[in-house]
């Protein structure tokens, strides 16, 4: 299916009321979104505020114990196959298999993906300095992210899932290459949801950010309206600002404490 089998209006990501409990911890509390098609959603919060939990039932790897969550209009944990053919999804931890070497891995993964584009993965893998012969197990964090990352573009998804990117990420492909393919995939109609602690890079690339501070949405509206809305004396605040004083402190130094 492509981007265009998306009923018309239809969100890519519907999350209703979803609440999610680990023992005594609220990790998720009747948390709502929407987000439409050829968006580049940017969800912030510091370290355990919540994200990577949203994007597990996304992905399905959660079942909803209460509220629903929708992608393509399909349930995640009754549907893997639908929903997951359709997503390209770089973790944090980016578990790779370290005993292939990078053209045994994409030739691996291509097998999985009917929409694989081979001349685009062959164009990742030089933009990204990837030596074919490399064993994945030899590669730096960072080319093991880029790799991942080839990985999660080269089939071209509805929906790209990205987990805190740039702990990964060296900052070159960061700040060229990251933003760069976001904006890509956005013009073309296909939509990226990404999780930071970083908001100097989300106010860069995302056109809509969803704060969330331990489990519950704090913030959540297209970037120019967070924008217009925090403005001290003409000058609009950084979202790093507005991050402070909507939480209290800022994403970077609550992910410390
Ligand atoms: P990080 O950037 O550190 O991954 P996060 O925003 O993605 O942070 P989550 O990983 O979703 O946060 O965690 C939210 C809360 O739920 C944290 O308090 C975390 O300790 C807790 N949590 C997450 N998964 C589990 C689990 N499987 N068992 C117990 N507690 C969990």
């Amino acid at each position: 299916m492509t981007a265009e089998a998306t009923r018309v209006g239809e969100p890519v990501i519907d999350v209703t009321e979803l609440t999610r409990r680990f023992d005594s911890t609220t990790a998720l509390d009747s948390v709502s979104l929407s987000m439409p098609r050829g968006a580049v959603y940017g969800l912030v919060g510091a370290n355990g505020a919540g994200k990577t939990t949203l994007i597990k039932h996304i992905l399905g790897l959660l079942r909803a114990e209460s509220g629903s969550v929708r992608v393509f209009g399909l349930d995640p944990v009754a549907d893997p196959v639908g929903v997951l053919s359709r997503i390209g999804y770089l973790s944090e931890e980016n578990d790779l298999p370290g005993w292939m070497r990078v053209d045994e891995l994409i030739r691996f993964s291509r097998a999985f993906y009917p929409a694989w584009d081979d001349a685009y993965a062959e164009e990742l893998r030089q933009s990204f300095a990837l030596e074919p012969a490399a064993k994945i197990k030899s590669l730096s964090k960072g080319q093991k992210a880029r790799m991942g990352l080839l990985i999660a573009l080269a089939y071209r998804p509805d929906l790209l899932v990205l987990d805190e990117p740039s702990s990964g990420l060296d900052p070159i492909v960061r700040r060229d290459i990251l933003g760069a393919i976001i904006r890509t995939i956005a013009h073309e109609g296909r939509t990226v949801l990404f999780s930071s602690h970083l908001l100097e890079e989300v106010e860069q690339v995302a056109d809509h950010v969803t704060m969330i501070n331990k489990g519950r949405i704090v913030l959540s509206a297209p970037l120019e309206d967070i924008r217009e809305a925090h403005r001290v004396d003409g000058r609009v605040l950084s979202l790093d600002e507005i991050f402070v004083a909507q939480v209290g402190m800022s994403a970077a130094a609550a992910s410390e404490s």
